[in-house]
């Protein structure tokens, strides 16, 4: 498959797999494997081989990670979290490991820690933030989806990562003339990890026009009875918040890629959540560093060859790396058989491509691309979707998965346009408002620079032989 560096991407960042600068979207980095020369010796592995002599792990010379005693600093809360685990694992941990406790941990994830992670203010924007045509349009596919099941008089709604709630109150909001659809709404449940997001979520569905005591908030799609009844679910930027594994390639054979501590010692110098403990690496040099496991893990004897096994032989043959999100494909398995079992259909909406990524974890702070190791917890860790795997566990479960197609050509099918017309019409001349939103419909439905209508795709999961995938025509 092709790979390429991104843009601007200094050499010394481009050393690392994971240190991924600004970049266009879908990007397959490539040399940046090339710094894991982390010659760990296997000092004494369990069945997943894990405990390892740390005094192997080697970074080559010149490496970004590179600890500094001079500049020494103290490990944040999440750091000291982090190297805890090396210490009582007694080895380096997943890079899914890793992003995982960075977005979700109770208290210091990115997610659960920060008041607002969206907005100008936040650390990314979102689509539903852009523009209220978004979450109208998403509403137009859950009535016409809806519609192709018959109109059933009960069914459900899922969202899954909500964020703030913006798309599902104007979901809300521009459904709300099809009486038999919200009448028949049994219940909005709302898949939120954030406390401070389940109250957003809560404010923002407030102001419209679904009653709050038919929305739920759980903690994961598993949490969510099977129950009998169709069901919609939607999920907009969140395939790419869940953890990812790293492989790479070495002399022919498979080796996953681990997050140590990057001072060589045992992590945790003290308990969690004490103050101190110095070895964070140095100034602004990272508390972790990469390294490559020269032995098999477990997820490299499981996540792997699964993965692999699905790849036509061509892409098998062309990787040097791979990312694999186990989290991704079994959550596409999960919808898709509930789907099968009661009917109904999914929409997610992310950035990715029709395939794998030899790499794709970013760090996003404050609009921009950061250093994925640097600071856990206070940098936005995503990874591009490979919406193959997305189709493989979709099928394993007997479903059917539409698309990718272009969001930009999504929101076109399902009105945007007419939509946009509707509102610029009701706005009466005001040109602050039709500035507005003629900004937000091209920022989400444009193909320039900056824009989201080719960088995000959307796929849609249906029952087999009688499912119908609005808008993926
Ligand atoms: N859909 C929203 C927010 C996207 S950000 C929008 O487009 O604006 C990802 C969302 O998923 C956040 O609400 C985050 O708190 C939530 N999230 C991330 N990982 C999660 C997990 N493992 N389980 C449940 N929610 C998660």
């Amino acid at each position: 498959m092709a790979c390429r560096l991104a843009r601007g991407r200094t050499a010394r960042r481009a050393l690392s797999l994971l240190h991924r600068p600004p970049i266009e979207p879908a990007p397959s980095p490539t040399a940046s494997k090339a710094c894991l020369h982390g010659a760990a010796t296997l000092l004494q592995g369990d069945e997943t081989g894990v405990l390892i002599d740390r005094s192997g792990l080697i970074l080559p010379p010149g490496a970004p990670n590179t600890p500094s005693s001079s500049t020494a600093r103290k490990r944040t809360p999440m750091e000291q979290h982090l190297a805890s685990l090396v210490l009582h694992r007694g080895g380096p941990l997943t890079v899914a490991e890793f992003m995982h406790d960075a977005l979700t941990h109770p208290t210091h994830g990115y997610y659960t820690a920060k008041c607002d992670v969206f907005g100008a203010r936040g650390g990314f924007v979102t689509s539903p933030e852009i523009s209220q045509l978004f979450g109208e349009a998403i509403g137009v596919w859950a009535v016409a989806t809806w519609q192709s099941l018959g109109s059933p008089s009960k069914f459900k709604l899922v969202e899954l990562g909500p964020g703030r709630g913006t798309l599902m109150a104007d979901l809300m909001r521009g459904t709300q003339c099809f009486t038999a659809f919200q009448d028949g709404l049994e219940e909005v449940a709302l898949v939120e990890v954030s406390a401070v997001l389940r109250e957003r979520q809560l404010e923002a569905l407030r102001g419209s026009p679904l009653s709050l005591d038919r929305v739920k908030h759980y903690g994961s799609l598993e949490e969510i009875e099977d129950g009998d009844v169709p069901t919609l679910y939607i999920g907009h930027e969140f395939l790419d918040a869940l953890p990812v594994h790293q492989f790479v390639k070495r002399d022919d054979a498979w080796r996953e890629v681990l997050v140590d501590v990057a001072d060589g010692e045992e992590g945790g110098e003290g308990e969690e959540g004490e103050e101190g403990g110095e070895g964070g690496g140095g100034g602004d040099a990272r508390a972790f560093r990469l390294v490559v496991a020269p032995y098999e893990t477990f997820a490299l004897k499981t996540v792997l060859p699964a993965r692999l096994r699905d790849l036509d032989e061509a892409t098998r043959e062309s990787l040097d790396a791979i990312e694999v999100s186990p989290a991704v494909i079994g959550l596409a398995s999960d919808l898709a058989r509930r789907i099968q079992k009661n009917g109904g259909a999914a929409i997610l909406v992310d950035y990715g491509q029709d395939g794998p990524y030899e790499s794709s974890l970013v760090a996003i702070k404050d609009h921009a691309f950061a250093d994925v190791l640097a600071d856990p917890g206070a940098v936005d860790l995503s990874a591009y979707v490979d919406f193959d795997a997305v189709r493989s566990g979709c099928e394993k479960e007997g479903a059917v998965m539409h698309g990718p197609v272009d969001q930009g050509v999504l929101l076109k099918a399902l009105g945007i346009d007419e939509r946009l017309q509707a509102l610029i019409g009701a706005s009466a001349g005001d040109e602050g408002a039709t500035k507005r939103l003629v900004d937000g419909y091209k920022r989400i439905v444009g193909d320039g620079e900056g824009e989201m209508g080719v960088r995000y795709k959307a796929v849609c999961l249906t029952k087999r032989g009688c499912g119908v995938a609005v808008g993926f025509d």
